[in-house]
């Protein structure tokens, strides 16, 4: 169901959003339903493109998505089950699960196309904000002000806008990171193809992870033989060696990550020979075929508060769960259409604003939580009794095919 329909009495209300990604064309969507204006500003000056990251859906991003006009057509990949594998590729369990996997491109292209053109400003990046008690002066590189009623931070992980209402609020490293890539369909050998490709795939050396699945190829192609294959490989490292990944190609120090296109060659050659040592030959086979292999650490934070007066912060930049569950978009969605229903049922601003804090705050916490549970299987920083037991538990491939990104993770804490 949609959020709502508009007051036809009420003075037409101003957000001014940040960030056009997920949870920003989200808010926007959601906002126009209740008849509020919603302006989106993305520092990117081109068009948003994820690189060929994989998604897992939930049934809460599907909800989402329909609510907000967005729709589900074409979403993605129905996998029939999920299975793990052994050393030599053989299965050595498996779990009936039907899933969606999408892509982020096919994602934010659905949400692009809920937008008017002229609610979308590309190339305008987010420099601070000044409140009053009854609205929000919103100052932009480049000169541009813009003057609303909220401003809704929804500028990822690394929120400038959360950096301006709670600096003290930073992502921490999981002490692991992932390489990643997207093979394609057609590249992939016929052993590959037969065996893993339709399929949720998982493999556990000791302290990794492997994950693949199947996405959309280029221009979210979904016809056989023009897809690719999600491939997620999970490692630990230290700050220390993090620090020393992220000197790039030229020997430039990066603070969280290196762009693909610089990652060190040596980086990319231990990686291939880790994988020829460890790899049963058809995920050997995915990781040979990948063209572009980059390196995406894992951080994490969560928040005591996620209004800060007439600023209220959505998706990651409110809290940025591990990616174990696959949920942050779901979240996103989710965060964006609770924010519209508390302005909705809330005459005051501020009283609507605290409502949305009360309910969500809690649900990005326990996310959070949720996500280092999961983490707990690669064995770093485990602290409590409680840790080292999930450690144990999700050792066994049947644990870690119950546990990682299967839907409706959430009613167990209702
Ligand atoms: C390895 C990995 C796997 C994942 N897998 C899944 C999955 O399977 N399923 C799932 O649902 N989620 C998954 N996620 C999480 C998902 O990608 C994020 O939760 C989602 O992209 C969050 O959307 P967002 O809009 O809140 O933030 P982002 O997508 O980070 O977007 C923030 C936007 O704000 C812009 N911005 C930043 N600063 C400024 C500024 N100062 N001014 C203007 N614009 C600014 C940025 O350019 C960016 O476009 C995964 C994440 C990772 C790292």
């Amino acid at each position: 169901m949609p959020v709502a329909a508009p007051s036809p009495t009420r003075r037409k209300r101003r957000a001014v959003i940040i960030g056009g990604s997920m949870s920003g064309l989200f808010a926007a969507a959601f906002l126009r339903q209740i008849g509020w204006e919603a302006d989106v500003y993305e520092r990117s000056p081109v068009e948003l493109v994820g690189r060929g990251a994989g998604i897992t859906t939930h049934p809460e991003l599907l909800a989402a998505l329909e609510a907000s006009g967005a729709g589900t057509v074409d979403l993605g990949i129905e996998v029939p089950k999920r299975m793990a594998i052994d050393r030599q590729g053989r299965i050595k369990d498996e779990r009936p699960l039907r899933q969606i996997l999408t892509s982020w491109d096919r994602l934010q292209r659905l949400l692009r196309e809920t937008i008017d053109e002229a609610h979308y400003h590309l190339g305008w990046t987010f420099e601070r904000a000044e409140q009053d008690g009854s609205g929000v002066r919103v100052y932009f590189n480049g000169g541009r002000v813009e003057n609303a009623d909220i401003l809704i931070g929804g500028d990822g992980v690394r929120s400038t806008v959360r950096g301006q209402v709670a600096p003290e609020l930073q992502p921490i490293y999981a002490g692991y990171y992932i390489w990643r890539g997207a093979p394609n369909e057609a590249e992939l050998s016929a052993r590959t193809l037969k065996e893993i490709f339709p399929y949720f795939v998982f493999y556990l050396p000791p302290r990794q992870e492997v994950i693949t699945y199947p996405i959309a190829g280029f221009n979210n192609d979904l016809r056989p033989g023009h897809r690719r294959y999600n491939f997620i490989w999970y490692r630990v490292a230290d700050a220390a060696q993090l620090r020393e990944m992220n000197v790039d190609e030229n020997g430039v120090q990066h603070d969280y990550s290196v762009p693909p296109p610089l990652i060190r060659k040596d980086l990319v050659a231990q990686m291939y020979a880790d994988a020829r040592e460890i790899m049963p030959p058809v995920l050997l086979d995915c990781v040979v075929t990948m063209k572009q292999p980059f390196i995406t650490p894992i951080y994490d934070f969560t928040a005591p508060r996620i209004v800060f007066g007439r600023v209220a912060m959505i998706g990651d930049a409110a809290a940025n769960a591990r990616p174990h569950m696959g949920f942050g978009v779901a979240k996103a969605g989710g965060d964006a259409q609770a924010l519209a229903a508390a302005l909705r049922d809330h005459g005051d601003i501020d009283t609507a604003l605290k409502a949305y804090n009360s309910e969500r705050q809690p649900i990005g916490n326990t996310i959070v939580m949720h996500s280092r549970k999961l983490g707990t299987h690669l064995g770093v920083n485990l602290r409590t009794e409680e840790d080292r037991r999930m450690h144990v538990l999700l050792q066994d491939d049947g644990a870690i095919m119950d546990w990682i990104a299967v839907p409706n993770f959430l009613d167990a804490y209702r």
